[in-house]
């Protein structure tokens, strides 16, 4: 026997995914409940149900109906909290989204409250929403995704002698997310680089701001640029995958921060 309890939580909505004619799959991130997938039948053409609470990273009150022993729940409404559509009208910024998105479902479990990470996301949206890049927005939120679950290790203290490294010169180390001194080696598999000043710079400011305080940082945040390298790398190391989605900010990022991408069938 099936049992079905009636569900409310406020959500992100992550991805949603077409079923049929009408109906979608939508997979959400909810406060309480952690990773939240299921079926919103004819949602295409509810709007009373969904209407204007169907656009990506949209933040909602969720109510659906909990099927124990199932994969796929009912999702029966969505009310819009806050829209993030507007922004998103940007390519960069929506390119931006869209990694938080697969990171965000990568690393939120089912039944699994998480409300430091659950913060972290709607920080990020609002920190974007009040002007920050889009870069700066996904380097802040990855090292703060890596910190919140416990895969950040301590930047202060070199990773080889665990000498604090206050005042001195650094290394970082990646994929495994390390800061050295110059005396002490990489280990075998670590690629070693020499950070520049601004990469340095968002290292050491990233643990104690808020997001809107890196909009500075939007440079030293580019894809290709040492961050990338040490965070994205160490990220998808730790979660043991890479990410579909940060080839399309990528894509964007090299055809300028203020001109829409052209389009290309080969891009996602
Ligand atoms: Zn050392």
């Amino acid at each position: 026997m099936i049992c079905l309890t009636l569900r409310t939580d406020e959500a992100f909505l992550l991805d949603s995914t077409r079923l049929g004619e009408a109906d979608l799959i939508l997979t959400l991130f909810a406060r309480e409940a952690g990773t939240v997938r299921g079926v919103a039948r004819s949602a295409k053409n509810s709007r009373k149900r969904f209407g204007g609470a169907l656009e990506p990273m949209s933040r909602v009150r969720l109510n659906w109906t909990e099927r124990s022993g199932r994969d796929l729940q009912r999702i029966d409404s969505l009310d819009l909290l806050q829209s993030y559509a507007e922004m998103q009208s940007d390519p960069n910024l929506q390119a931006a989204c869209a990694v938080l998105a697969e990171i965000t479902r990568a690393m939120a479990g089912e039944n699994d409250p998480d409300e430091r990470f659950f913060r972290l996301l709607g920080a990020v949206l609002d920190g974007m929403q009040d002007g920050l890049g889009p870069f700066a927005a996904v380097r802040y939120f990855e090292f703060w995704a890596l910190r919140v679950h416990g895969m950040l290790p301590d930047l202060t203290r070199c990773s080889g002698c665990h000498e604090s490294l206050a005042g001195r010169e650094v290394r970082l180390t990646s994929p495994d997310l390390g800061m050295r001194c110059p005396g002490c080696p990489p280990e075998a598999g670590m690629e070693v680089r020499v950070p520049e000043a601004d990469s340095l710079s968002f290292l050491s400011r990233v643990a104690d701001s808020p997001p809107s305080a890196l909009a500075d940082m939007e440079t030293a945040c580019r894809p290709g640029r040492t961050l990338d390298w040490f965070l994205r790398r160490g990220l998808e190391a730790s979660a043991e995958r890479g990410f579909r989605s940060y080839r399309h900010l990528s894509t964007v990022a090299a055809h300028g921060a203020d001109r829409p991408p052209k389009r290309d069938s080969n891009t996602r």
